[in-house]
Protein backbone atom coordinates (compact mmCIF):
# COMPACT_ATOMS: atom_id res chain seq x y z
CA UNK A 1 0.00 0.00 0.00
CA UNK A 2 1.40 3.54 -1.15
CA UNK A 3 0.96 6.17 1.63
CA UNK A 4 -0.32 9.61 0.22
CA UNK A 5 1.93 12.70 1.34
CA UNK A 6 -0.14 15.80 1.70
CA UNK A 7 2.02 18.55 2.73
CA UNK A 8 3.42 16.81 5.54
CA UNK A 9 0.92 14.76 7.13
CA UNK A 10 0.64 10.75 5.62
CA UNK A 11 -2.50 9.63 4.92
CA UNK A 12 -3.59 6.00 4.83
CA UNK A 13 -5.77 6.29 1.27
CA UNK A 14 -8.96 4.09 3.00
CA UNK A 15 -9.88 7.37 4.94
CA UNK A 16 -11.61 8.10 1.54
CA UNK A 17 -13.41 5.17 1.16
CA UNK A 18 -15.44 5.76 4.73
CA UNK A 19 -15.72 9.66 3.15
CA UNK A 20 -16.82 8.28 0.02
CA UNK A 21 -19.08 5.66 1.72
CA UNK A 22 -20.42 8.10 4.14
CA UNK A 23 -20.92 11.39 1.69
CA UNK A 24 -20.46 10.55 -1.74
CA UNK A 25 -24.03 9.21 -4.08
CA UNK A 26 -22.63 7.63 -7.39
CA UNK A 27 -24.72 7.90 -10.62
CA UNK A 28 -26.15 4.83 -12.13
CA UNK A 29 -25.19 3.18 -8.94
CA UNK A 30 -26.77 0.98 -6.57
CA UNK A 31 -25.51 2.90 -3.61
CA UNK A 32 -26.03 -0.53 -1.10
CA UNK A 33 -24.28 -2.45 -3.78
CA UNK A 34 -21.51 -0.26 -4.17
CA UNK A 35 -20.74 0.33 -0.60
CA UNK A 36 -20.69 -4.01 0.04
CA UNK A 37 -18.19 -4.31 -3.10
CA UNK A 38 -14.13 -3.43 -2.98
CA UNK A 39 -13.88 0.49 -3.63
CA UNK A 40 -11.48 1.30 -6.32
CA UNK A 41 -9.96 5.34 -5.62
CA UNK A 42 -8.57 6.57 -9.15
CA UNK A 43 -5.03 8.88 -7.88
CA UNK A 44 -3.34 9.45 -11.26
CA UNK A 45 -3.37 8.17 -15.02
CA UNK A 46 -0.61 8.23 -17.92
CA UNK A 47 -1.59 7.40 -21.37
CA UNK A 48 -4.07 4.66 -21.30
CA UNK A 49 -3.40 3.47 -18.08
CA UNK A 50 -4.83 4.65 -14.20
CA UNK A 51 -3.16 3.92 -10.79
CA UNK A 52 -5.04 3.71 -8.00
CA UNK A 53 -4.51 4.67 -4.79
CA UNK A 54 -2.63 1.76 -3.33
CA UNK A 55 -0.04 1.80 -6.38
CA UNK A 56 -2.55 -0.73 -8.50
CA UNK A 57 -2.31 -0.12 -12.28
CA UNK A 58 -5.27 -0.67 -14.51
CA UNK A 59 -6.04 -0.07 -18.12
CA UNK A 60 -8.40 1.80 -18.64
CA UNK A 61 -10.93 -0.23 -21.05
CA UNK A 62 -13.54 1.95 -21.08
CA UNK A 63 -11.86 5.45 -21.39
CA UNK A 64 -12.87 7.24 -18.23
CA UNK A 65 -17.02 6.64 -19.48
CA UNK A 66 -16.40 7.13 -23.25
CA UNK A 67 -14.72 10.01 -23.21
CA UNK A 68 -10.66 9.87 -23.09
CA UNK A 69 -9.04 9.89 -27.05
CA UNK A 70 -5.17 10.84 -26.13
CA UNK A 71 -4.43 8.99 -22.98
CA UNK A 72 -4.48 10.24 -19.25
CA UNK A 73 -2.31 13.38 -18.49
CA UNK A 74 -1.19 13.70 -22.32
CA UNK A 75 1.66 16.75 -22.47
CA UNK A 76 0.44 18.70 -25.53
CA UNK A 77 -3.03 18.57 -23.60
CA UNK A 78 -1.53 19.46 -20.49
CA UNK A 79 0.20 22.47 -22.36
CA UNK A 80 -2.51 23.76 -23.92
CA UNK A 81 -4.59 23.38 -20.83
CA UNK A 82 -1.80 25.14 -18.72
CA UNK A 83 -1.42 28.08 -21.29
CA UNK A 84 -5.28 29.06 -21.46
CA UNK A 85 -4.78 28.70 -17.26
CA UNK A 86 -2.67 31.18 -17.66
CA UNK A 87 -4.33 33.56 -19.21
CA UNK A 88 -7.97 33.01 -17.84
CA UNK A 89 -9.74 30.26 -16.58
CA UNK A 90 -13.48 31.20 -16.85
CA UNK A 91 -15.16 33.96 -18.62
CA UNK A 92 -18.85 33.98 -19.61
CA UNK A 93 -20.20 33.44 -23.25
CA UNK A 94 -23.37 35.04 -22.63
CA UNK A 95 -22.51 38.44 -25.01
CA UNK A 96 -19.25 37.97 -24.91
CA UNK A 97 -16.44 35.96 -26.30
CA UNK A 98 -13.24 35.06 -26.77
CA UNK A 99 -10.37 33.40 -28.80
CA UNK A 100 -10.49 29.37 -27.98
CA UNK A 101 -14.25 29.75 -28.28
CA UNK A 102 -14.41 31.78 -31.70
CA UNK A 103 -11.42 29.16 -32.82
CA UNK A 104 -13.20 26.29 -31.56
CA UNK A 105 -16.32 27.10 -33.64
CA UNK A 106 -14.67 27.83 -36.65
CA UNK A 107 -12.84 25.12 -36.35
CA UNK A 108 -16.26 22.74 -35.71
CA UNK A 109 -18.02 24.45 -38.76
CA UNK A 110 -14.95 23.60 -40.72
CA UNK A 111 -14.74 19.85 -39.75
CA UNK A 112 -18.53 18.95 -39.98
CA UNK A 113 -20.66 18.05 -42.63
CA UNK A 114 -21.44 21.18 -44.94
CA UNK A 115 -25.11 22.12 -43.98
CA UNK A 116 -23.40 23.21 -40.13
CA UNK A 117 -21.95 26.37 -39.54
CA UNK A 118 -23.34 27.95 -36.40
CA UNK A 119 -22.19 26.36 -32.88
CA UNK A 120 -24.18 26.40 -29.77
CA UNK A 121 -21.91 25.42 -26.24
CA UNK A 122 -22.89 23.79 -23.77
CA UNK A 123 -21.36 21.72 -20.96
CA UNK A 124 -22.75 17.68 -21.65
CA UNK A 125 -24.39 15.68 -23.89
CA UNK A 126 -27.90 15.51 -22.37
CA UNK A 127 -27.52 19.69 -22.65
CA UNK A 128 -26.27 19.38 -26.47
CA UNK A 129 -29.49 17.20 -27.08
CA UNK A 130 -31.69 19.44 -25.16
CA UNK A 131 -30.48 22.31 -27.16
CA UNK A 132 -30.93 20.57 -30.49
CA UNK A 133 -34.49 19.41 -28.92
CA UNK A 134 -35.47 23.76 -28.37
CA UNK A 135 -33.84 24.58 -31.23
CA UNK A 136 -35.87 23.01 -33.77
CA UNK A 137 -39.02 23.48 -31.34
CA UNK A 138 -38.56 27.10 -31.80
CA UNK A 139 -37.47 26.92 -35.17
CA UNK A 140 -41.46 25.60 -36.13
CA UNK A 141 -42.73 28.40 -34.35
CA UNK A 142 -40.58 31.00 -35.99
CA UNK A 143 -41.96 30.09 -39.44
CA UNK A 144 -45.52 29.29 -38.17
CA UNK A 145 -45.66 26.02 -37.56
CA UNK A 146 -46.07 25.51 -34.32
CA UNK A 147 -48.04 22.65 -34.35
CA UNK A 148 -44.55 20.84 -35.49
CA UNK A 149 -43.60 19.64 -31.95
CA UNK A 150 -43.74 16.06 -31.88
CA UNK A 151 -40.20 13.99 -31.55
CA UNK A 152 -39.22 11.20 -33.11
CA UNK A 153 -36.60 8.75 -31.83
CA UNK A 154 -35.34 5.21 -32.42
CA UNK A 155 -35.86 2.10 -30.23
CA UNK A 156 -33.32 1.78 -27.46
CA UNK A 157 -32.45 5.17 -28.03
CA UNK A 158 -30.45 6.90 -25.16
CA UNK A 159 -29.80 10.71 -25.09
CA UNK A 160 -29.41 11.81 -21.45
CA UNK A 161 -30.79 12.38 -18.20
CA UNK A 162 -32.17 15.58 -18.66
CA UNK A 163 -36.35 15.84 -19.28
CA UNK A 164 -36.16 16.61 -23.00
CA UNK A 165 -33.37 14.00 -23.31
CA UNK A 166 -35.56 11.16 -21.47
CA UNK A 167 -38.84 12.27 -23.52
CA UNK A 168 -36.45 12.14 -26.72
CA UNK A 169 -35.16 8.76 -25.69
CA UNK A 170 -36.32 5.19 -24.79
CA UNK A 171 -34.08 3.90 -22.12
CA UNK A 172 -37.59 2.59 -20.31
CA UNK A 173 -35.00 0.75 -17.53
CA UNK A 174 -33.37 3.90 -16.76
CA UNK A 175 -36.19 6.33 -17.25
CA UNK A 176 -39.09 4.63 -17.53
CA UNK A 177 -40.49 5.97 -14.17
CA UNK A 178 -40.43 9.57 -15.28
CA UNK A 179 -42.73 8.91 -18.05
CA UNK A 180 -45.67 10.92 -16.38
CA UNK A 181 -43.36 13.48 -16.77
CA UNK A 182 -42.24 13.41 -20.29
CA UNK A 183 -43.35 14.77 -23.30
CA UNK A 184 -45.36 13.25 -25.83
CA UNK A 185 -43.06 11.69 -27.96
CA UNK A 186 -43.02 8.41 -31.24
CA UNK A 187 -40.49 5.41 -31.35
CA UNK A 188 -39.37 3.46 -34.17
CA UNK A 189 -38.11 0.07 -33.94
CA UNK A 190 -34.12 0.12 -34.18
CA UNK A 191 -32.27 -2.16 -37.12
CA UNK A 192 -30.83 -4.69 -36.95
CA UNK A 193 -26.84 -5.32 -37.21
CA UNK A 194 -24.70 -7.95 -35.78
CA UNK A 195 -20.83 -6.95 -36.88
CA UNK A 196 -17.44 -7.64 -35.66
CA UNK A 197 -14.00 -6.73 -37.07
CA UNK A 198 -15.66 -5.34 -40.27
CA UNK A 199 -17.56 -8.47 -41.18
CA UNK A 200 -21.43 -8.54 -40.80
CA UNK A 201 -23.05 -11.81 -39.74
CA UNK A 202 -26.71 -10.43 -40.60
CA UNK A 203 -28.41 -7.40 -40.84
CA UNK A 204 -31.74 -6.00 -41.04
CA UNK A 205 -33.01 -2.05 -42.03
CA UNK A 206 -36.72 -2.88 -43.54
CA UNK A 207 -39.37 -3.01 -40.30
CA UNK A 208 -37.47 0.12 -38.65
CA UNK A 209 -37.08 2.25 -41.81
CA UNK A 210 -40.90 1.18 -42.53
CA UNK A 211 -42.06 1.92 -38.73
CA UNK A 212 -40.22 5.47 -39.59
CA UNK A 213 -42.06 6.11 -42.72
CA UNK A 214 -45.22 5.28 -41.62
CA UNK A 215 -44.99 7.53 -38.77
CA UNK A 216 -43.74 10.23 -41.09
CA UNK A 217 -46.63 10.05 -43.25
CA UNK A 218 -49.32 9.87 -40.51
CA UNK A 219 -48.27 12.96 -38.30
CA UNK A 220 -45.87 14.82 -41.18
CA UNK A 221 -47.59 17.97 -39.94
CA UNK A 222 -46.95 17.54 -36.13
CA UNK A 223 -43.52 16.48 -36.22
CA UNK A 224 -40.81 18.26 -35.31
CA UNK A 225 -37.65 16.29 -35.49
CA UNK A 226 -36.37 12.49 -35.68
CA UNK A 227 -33.10 11.99 -33.21
CA UNK A 228 -31.03 9.11 -33.11
CA UNK A 229 -27.06 8.48 -32.47
CA UNK A 230 -26.07 7.31 -35.98
CA UNK A 231 -23.93 4.19 -36.32
CA UNK A 232 -23.81 2.89 -33.19
CA UNK A 233 -26.23 3.06 -30.02
CA UNK A 234 -23.67 3.26 -27.37
CA UNK A 235 -25.72 3.79 -24.54
CA UNK A 236 -28.16 0.78 -25.41
CA UNK A 237 -25.24 -1.87 -25.33
CA UNK A 238 -23.36 -1.11 -29.04
CA UNK A 239 -26.33 -1.53 -30.84
CA UNK A 240 -25.22 -1.67 -34.45
CA UNK A 241 -26.85 0.43 -37.65
CA UNK A 242 -26.23 -1.62 -40.87
CA UNK A 243 -24.47 0.21 -43.68
CA UNK A 244 -26.58 2.75 -45.61
CA UNK A 245 -29.82 3.00 -43.21
CA UNK A 246 -28.79 6.66 -41.61
CA UNK A 247 -28.85 8.00 -45.19
CA UNK A 248 -31.89 6.10 -45.59
CA UNK A 249 -33.21 8.13 -42.54
CA UNK A 250 -32.36 11.30 -43.82
CA UNK A 251 -33.87 11.10 -47.19
CA UNK A 252 -37.30 9.97 -45.26
CA UNK A 253 -36.67 13.44 -42.70
CA UNK A 254 -36.21 15.04 -45.76
CA UNK A 255 -39.63 13.85 -47.90
CA UNK A 256 -41.47 14.46 -44.88
CA UNK A 257 -39.98 17.82 -43.46
CA UNK A 258 -38.29 16.43 -39.82
CA UNK A 259 -35.52 17.91 -38.74
CA UNK A 260 -32.77 15.35 -37.94
CA UNK A 261 -31.01 15.59 -34.96
CA UNK A 262 -27.82 13.61 -34.67
CA UNK A 263 -26.82 12.82 -31.33
CA UNK A 264 -23.08 11.98 -31.83
CA UNK A 265 -21.71 12.27 -28.22
CA UNK A 266 -20.92 8.94 -27.98
CA UNK A 267 -19.95 8.22 -31.78
CA UNK A 268 -17.92 11.33 -32.74
CA UNK A 269 -15.11 12.71 -32.42
CA UNK A 270 -13.21 9.64 -33.91
CA UNK A 271 -15.02 7.03 -31.82
CA UNK A 272 -15.66 5.20 -34.91
CA UNK A 273 -12.51 6.16 -37.35
CA UNK A 274 -13.62 9.40 -38.72
CA UNK A 275 -14.15 12.38 -36.94
CA UNK A 276 -17.93 12.09 -37.35
CA UNK A 277 -19.92 8.99 -37.48
CA UNK A 278 -22.17 10.89 -40.40
CA UNK A 279 -19.51 11.67 -42.40
CA UNK A 280 -18.69 7.90 -43.56
CA UNK A 281 -22.67 8.16 -45.30
CA UNK A 282 -22.08 11.74 -46.43
CA UNK A 283 -24.98 12.91 -44.39
CA UNK A 284 -25.87 16.40 -43.56
CA UNK A 285 -28.16 16.67 -40.28
CA UNK A 286 -29.97 19.61 -39.75
CA UNK A 287 -28.32 18.97 -36.21
CA UNK A 288 -25.33 17.17 -34.85
CA UNK A 289 -24.57 17.27 -31.13
CA UNK A 290 -21.62 16.35 -29.55
CA UNK A 291 -19.58 15.97 -25.92
CA UNK A 292 -17.74 13.18 -24.36
CA UNK A 293 -14.81 13.00 -26.91
CA UNK A 294 -14.73 16.47 -27.78
CA UNK A 295 -12.06 16.84 -24.62
CA UNK A 296 -10.44 14.06 -25.16
CA UNK A 297 -11.73 12.95 -21.58
CA UNK A 298 -10.29 16.63 -20.04
CA UNK A 299 -12.98 18.39 -19.37
CA UNK A 300 -16.79 18.88 -19.75
CA UNK A 301 -17.89 20.80 -22.91
CA UNK A 302 -20.86 19.99 -25.40
CA UNK A 303 -21.23 21.61 -28.36
CA UNK A 304 -24.73 21.53 -30.93
CA UNK A 305 -24.10 22.37 -34.63
CA UNK A 306 -26.76 23.71 -36.73
CA UNK A 307 -27.55 25.01 -40.29
CA UNK A 308 -27.29 29.12 -41.43
CA UNK A 309 -31.19 28.75 -41.94
CA UNK A 310 -31.61 27.67 -38.07
CA UNK A 311 -29.84 30.62 -37.04
CA UNK A 312 -31.55 33.12 -39.69
CA UNK A 313 -34.98 32.54 -38.19
CA UNK A 314 -34.13 33.25 -34.60
CA UNK A 315 -32.83 36.76 -36.14
CA UNK A 316 -34.93 39.71 -35.60
CA UNK A 317 -35.24 43.23 -33.34
CA UNK A 318 -35.08 42.81 -29.88
CA UNK A 319 -38.75 42.80 -29.18
CA UNK A 320 -39.58 40.18 -31.22
CA UNK A 321 -38.43 37.61 -28.16
CA UNK A 322 -36.69 35.11 -30.76
CA UNK A 323 -33.76 35.02 -29.28
CA UNK A 324 -32.91 31.37 -27.91
CA UNK A 325 -33.25 31.18 -24.35
CA UNK A 326 -31.11 28.67 -23.43
CA UNK A 327 -27.58 28.89 -21.76
CA UNK A 328 -25.37 27.76 -18.98
CA UNK A 329 -23.07 29.50 -16.73
CA UNK A 330 -20.25 27.75 -17.96
CA UNK A 331 -21.34 27.74 -21.42
CA UNK A 332 -18.03 27.44 -23.60
CA UNK A 333 -15.47 27.81 -20.82
CA UNK A 334 -12.36 28.74 -22.22
CA UNK A 335 -10.38 25.74 -20.44
CA UNK A 336 -12.23 23.05 -22.00
CA UNK A 337 -12.28 25.19 -25.30
CA UNK A 338 -8.83 25.03 -25.53
CA UNK A 339 -8.24 21.39 -24.88
CA UNK A 340 -10.96 20.90 -27.53
CA UNK A 341 -8.98 23.07 -29.98
CA UNK A 342 -6.08 21.05 -29.08
CA UNK A 343 -7.64 17.16 -29.11
CA UNK A 344 -9.31 18.10 -32.72
CA UNK A 345 -5.88 18.94 -33.63
CA UNK A 346 -4.48 15.67 -32.64
CA UNK A 347 -7.36 13.74 -33.49
CA UNK A 348 -6.90 15.15 -37.52
CA UNK A 349 -3.32 13.49 -37.08
CA UNK A 350 -4.46 10.31 -35.52
CA UNK A 351 -7.17 10.23 -38.25
CA UNK A 352 -4.59 11.71 -41.37
CA UNK A 353 -1.77 8.96 -40.58
CA UNK A 354 -3.92 5.88 -40.95
CA UNK A 355 -3.16 5.11 -36.76
CA UNK A 356 -6.88 5.02 -36.17
CA UNK A 357 -7.65 3.08 -38.81
CA UNK A 358 -5.05 0.25 -38.06
CA UNK A 359 -5.60 0.20 -34.37
CA UNK A 360 -9.39 -0.21 -35.21
CA UNK A 361 -8.35 -3.22 -36.84
CA UNK A 362 -6.32 -4.72 -34.46
CA UNK A 363 -9.12 -4.03 -32.12
CA UNK A 364 -11.24 -5.90 -33.98
CA UNK A 365 -9.60 -8.60 -34.85
CA UNK A 366 -7.58 -9.30 -31.23
CA UNK A 367 -11.71 -9.16 -30.20
CA UNK A 368 -12.78 -11.65 -33.02
CA UNK A 369 -9.67 -13.82 -31.92
CA UNK A 370 -10.45 -14.04 -28.19
CA UNK A 371 -13.75 -14.45 -28.33
CA UNK A 372 -15.05 -16.02 -31.45
CA UNK A 373 -16.91 -19.17 -30.51
CA UNK A 374 -16.05 -18.75 -27.04
CA UNK A 375 -19.32 -21.06 -24.94
CA UNK A 376 -20.59 -18.45 -23.11
CA UNK A 377 -20.74 -15.35 -25.44
CA UNK A 378 -23.89 -15.27 -26.85
CA UNK A 379 -23.10 -12.18 -29.21
CA UNK A 380 -20.22 -9.47 -29.90
CA UNK A 381 -20.92 -6.51 -31.38
CA UNK A 382 -18.20 -4.12 -32.81
CA UNK A 383 -17.33 -0.85 -34.54
CA UNK A 384 -14.55 1.34 -34.34
CA UNK A 385 -13.02 1.42 -31.02
CA UNK A 386 -16.26 0.12 -29.54
CA UNK A 387 -17.60 -3.53 -28.42
CA UNK A 388 -20.04 -4.94 -26.80
CA UNK A 389 -19.53 -8.88 -25.75
CA UNK A 390 -22.67 -11.10 -24.34
CA UNK A 391 -22.49 -12.91 -21.81
CA UNK A 392 -24.80 -16.20 -21.34
CA UNK A 393 -24.85 -19.39 -19.25
CA UNK A 394 -24.09 -21.51 -22.10
CA UNK A 395 -26.25 -24.25 -23.52
CA UNK A 396 -27.52 -24.58 -19.84
CA UNK A 397 -30.31 -21.54 -19.46
CA UNK A 398 -31.20 -18.34 -21.34
CA UNK A 399 -30.08 -16.05 -18.96
CA UNK A 400 -28.74 -15.47 -15.56
CA UNK A 401 -31.31 -14.02 -13.24
CA UNK A 402 -30.29 -10.04 -12.73
CA UNK A 403 -29.71 -10.26 -8.93
CA UNK A 404 -26.92 -12.76 -10.10
CA UNK A 405 -24.78 -9.64 -11.71
CA UNK A 406 -22.82 -11.99 -13.88
CA UNK A 407 -21.52 -8.52 -15.87
CA UNK A 408 -20.86 -7.08 -12.45
CA UNK A 409 -18.93 -9.89 -11.09
CA UNK A 410 -16.30 -9.87 -14.97
CA UNK A 411 -15.93 -6.83 -14.61
CA UNK A 412 -14.63 -6.62 -10.47
CA UNK A 413 -12.45 -9.96 -11.53
CA UNK A 414 -11.14 -8.03 -14.33
CA UNK A 415 -9.71 -5.17 -11.75
CA UNK A 416 -7.53 -7.90 -10.34
CA UNK A 417 -5.99 -8.50 -13.48
CA UNK A 418 -5.35 -4.95 -14.39
CA UNK A 419 -8.65 -3.88 -16.11
CA UNK A 420 -11.26 -1.11 -15.73
CA UNK A 421 -14.70 -2.04 -17.34
CA UNK A 422 -18.35 -1.05 -16.30
CA UNK A 423 -20.61 -3.64 -17.50
CA UNK A 424 -24.35 -3.28 -18.72
CA UNK A 425 -26.08 -6.24 -17.40
CA UNK A 426 -24.47 -9.31 -18.57
CA UNK A 427 -22.65 -7.48 -21.48
CA UNK A 428 -19.62 -6.44 -21.11
CA UNK A 429 -18.82 -2.66 -22.78
CA UNK A 430 -14.81 -2.03 -23.94
CA UNK A 431 -14.47 1.30 -24.97
CA UNK A 432 -10.38 1.92 -25.13
CA UNK A 433 -8.90 5.62 -25.49
CA UNK A 434 -8.41 6.06 -29.12
CA UNK A 435 -4.49 6.02 -28.94
CA UNK A 436 -4.77 1.89 -27.50
CA UNK A 437 -1.59 0.58 -28.91
CA UNK A 438 -1.31 -3.21 -30.29
CA UNK A 439 0.42 -4.49 -26.91
CA UNK A 440 -2.70 -2.69 -24.75
CA UNK A 441 -5.32 -4.22 -26.79
CA UNK A 442 -3.56 -7.62 -26.46
CA UNK A 443 -3.38 -7.14 -22.59
CA UNK A 444 -6.78 -6.04 -22.46
CA UNK A 445 -8.63 -9.01 -24.40
CA UNK A 446 -6.31 -11.67 -22.80
CA UNK A 447 -7.40 -10.47 -19.40
CA UNK A 448 -10.99 -9.89 -20.23
CA UNK A 449 -11.15 -13.30 -20.85
CA UNK A 450 -9.19 -14.67 -18.52
CA UNK A 451 -11.63 -12.44 -15.91
CA UNK A 452 -14.74 -13.99 -18.09
CA UNK A 453 -13.48 -17.50 -17.41
CA UNK A 454 -12.88 -17.51 -14.25
CA UNK A 455 -16.23 -15.88 -13.24
CA UNK A 456 -18.10 -18.68 -15.39
CA UNK A 457 -15.86 -21.46 -13.41
CA UNK A 458 -16.54 -19.68 -10.10
CA UNK A 459 -20.36 -19.72 -10.68
CA UNK A 460 -20.40 -22.90 -12.24
CA UNK A 461 -20.96 -22.31 -16.22
C1 LIG B 1 -23.43 9.94 -22.65
C2 LIG B 1 -24.44 10.19 -23.70
C3 LIG B 1 -25.35 11.25 -23.59
C4 LIG B 1 -25.43 12.12 -22.39
O1 LIG B 1 -24.26 12.86 -22.18
P1 LIG B 1 -23.94 13.44 -20.73
O2 LIG B 1 -22.70 14.23 -20.92
O3 LIG B 1 -23.74 12.24 -19.84
O4 LIG B 1 -25.11 14.26 -20.31
C5 LIG B 1 -26.22 11.46 -24.63
N1 LIG B 1 -26.21 10.67 -25.72
C6 LIG B 1 -25.35 9.65 -25.86
C7 LIG B 1 -25.38 8.84 -27.10
C8 LIG B 1 -24.44 9.37 -24.86
O5 LIG B 1 -23.60 8.34 -24.97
Amino acid sequence: MTVLRSQNTLIDPTIFDEMDQDHSWHPFTQMEEYCSIPQLQVERGQGCWIWDTEGNRYLDGNASIWTNAHGHNEPDINEALAEQLGKIAHSTYLGLSHPVGAMLGKRLADLAPKSLSRVVFSDNGSNAVEIALKLSFQYWQLVRKSEKRIVVGMENGYHGDTFGAMAAGNSDSFHGRFQPWLFESRTFAAPKCSEINGIVKHSDSDRSLLQLEKILEREASEIASVIIEPSIQGPAGMKLQPAGFLKRVEALCRKYGAHLILDEVFVGCGRTGSIFACEQEGVDPDFLCLAKGLTAGYLPLAATLTTEKMYQAFLGSFDTGNAFYHGHTFTGNPLAASVALKSLEKLERLIGSKRLEKTIEDFGQTLAETFNGHRNVLDIRQRGLAAAIDLFPGSSRDAWHPNDRVGMKVCLEARKHGLLLRPLLDSILVVPPLVINEEEIGFLFDNLKTAIDAVMNNIGN
